[in-house]
């Protein structure tokens, strides 16, 4: 599936009417606090496979992990077409970004504009 056909399949699946363009609404709230929310559901569940699995991913903490991501994928989405930008555009600035970082050798470190 492509990504731009991910999010707009996904649309269907949110509930939010009326946002507002151009506006921080409580739609883009709720989806940006989603986004932390499912990345702490993927944080929590390696914590327990290090605690209490010894480190082991399963097949099945893998497919867990796997759902988790992917609502995080969906609030990202949501959060993206809120500001009408492809998800695609997303990946596409995000992998530029790093090859920048790449070519300056500035891959590590911190920063957001580095
Ligand atoms: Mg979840």
């Amino acid at each position: 599936m492509k990504l731009d056909e991910y999010q707009e399949r996904g649309e269907k699946y949110d509930s939010s009417k009326n946002v507002e363009k151009g506006m921080v609404g409580d739609a883009m709230v709720e989806k940006t606090l989603g986004i932390a929310g499912e990345a702490g559901e993927v944080a929590d569940k390696l914590k327990k496979i290090i605690w209490w699995k010894d480190k082991k991913i399963s097949e099945e903490d893998k497919w867990e992990i796997v759902k988790e991501l992917g609502d995080v994928m969906w609030y990202v989405a949501a959060v993206a077409r809120y500001l009408e930008v492809p998800l695609s555009e997303v990946c596409e600035r995000n992998l530029e970004k790093l090859q920048s970082r790449m070519d300056r050798d500035r891959l590590f470190g911190d920063g957001d504009n580095r």
